[in-house]
């Protein structure tokens, strides 16, 4: 029986990431499917044990079902154990089931890599506190950044998330009011603002003359975010379909064990955004 993968999501409908694993599978020779399925909000277990059960070999996870993902999974990565998220299933040779986040290594590869931006040493920004946050932050800490800070619409989460990571590096949390006078290298937009057509409240003057500007959305036109830091003095700015390739390529990696070839994945992907 062919391979069999898929993602579960809640919507789903809208995911690329068929497209990207079928692009690396072609690419790597691999024998292999890979469709997206609609998830029932409180369907998330039975549908992942029903899935395993018919013979499937993994699952990428997607909104909102990443914290349910990390609770299915019988055996966790580190990164996924610290992140508290997982986005990707992999089925066993025990017939356990691994839970690996790959969503921060994907960003940073996308950040250092395909962009050649700096983290070492930089005084780094991170907007949200959610999931895609939470995914993020070792791998970045990981690159030894001068310092992280975390600033967060509701407050709370922010120290939660600077607490629990706190062994990792100088890392901070706070509102974004608090972003008064302090100036950053790069700024990381993990908030879903600009889902909703909105920037999140922040001073005129944050970027350093050398600031760089992430958002982790994507978009056909520049998402709100990337827009506000170009009117601000970005020195460059970038959306995250680099990081959703990246992530992906982790995934694939994991249930493959072949790293596939990004670069050119993510040139027509962005050629056929809408
Ligand atoms: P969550 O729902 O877990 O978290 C959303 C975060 O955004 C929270 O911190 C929330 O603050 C904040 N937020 C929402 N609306 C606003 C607003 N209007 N102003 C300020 N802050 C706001 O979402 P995720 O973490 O899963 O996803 C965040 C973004 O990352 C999404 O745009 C998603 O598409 C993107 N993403 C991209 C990936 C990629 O591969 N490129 C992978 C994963 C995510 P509060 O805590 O106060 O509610």
């Amino acid at each position: 029986m062919t391979d069999r993968y898929a993602v579960f999501g809640n919507p789903v409908e809208q995911s690329k990431s068929p497209t990207i694993h079928a692009a690396f599978a072609a690419q790597t020779g691999q024998t292999m499917t890979y469709s997206k399925q609609l998830v029932a909000l409180d369907g998330f277990s039975e549908a992942a044990e029903a899935f395993f059960a018919a013979g499937g070999k993994g699952l990428n996870i997607t909104v909102p079902f990443k914290q349910e993902a990390y609770s299915f999974a019988a055996r966790l990565t580190a990164r996924a154990r610290h992140a508290g998220a997982v986005n990707t299933l992999a089925l066993q040779d025990d017939g356990t089931i691994l839970g690996d986040n790959t969503d921060g290594v994907g960003m940073v590869q996308d950040l250092l890599e395909n962009l050649g931006w700096q983290i070492r040493g930089k005084k780094v920004l991170v907007l949200g506190a959610g999931g895609a946050v939470r995914g993020v932050l070792e791998p970045l800490l990981e690159q030894l950044p001068q310092h992280v800070v975390i600033a967060n619409r509701t407050i709370d989460k922010a120290l939660q998330l600077a607490k629990g990571f706190a062994e990792m590096g100088y890392l901070l949390g706070c509102g974004f009011d608090m972003l008064e006078g302090q100036q950053f290298d790069l700024v990381i937009n993990g908030t879903s603002a600009s889902l909703a057509g909105e920037v999140p409240p922040l001073p005129n003057d944050l970027l350093t003359a050398d600031g760089h500007c992430y958002d982790l959305m994507y978009a056909a036109q520049p998402t709100p975010f990337l827009v506000w830091a170009r009117q601000h003095g970005a020195r460059a700015v970038s959306d995250g379909l680099g990081m959703l390739v990246e992530q992906a390529a982790e995934s694939f990696k994991l249930w493959r064990g072949v790293k596939p070839e990004t670069k050119l994945v993510i040139s027509e992907l962005r050629d056929n955004l809408t």
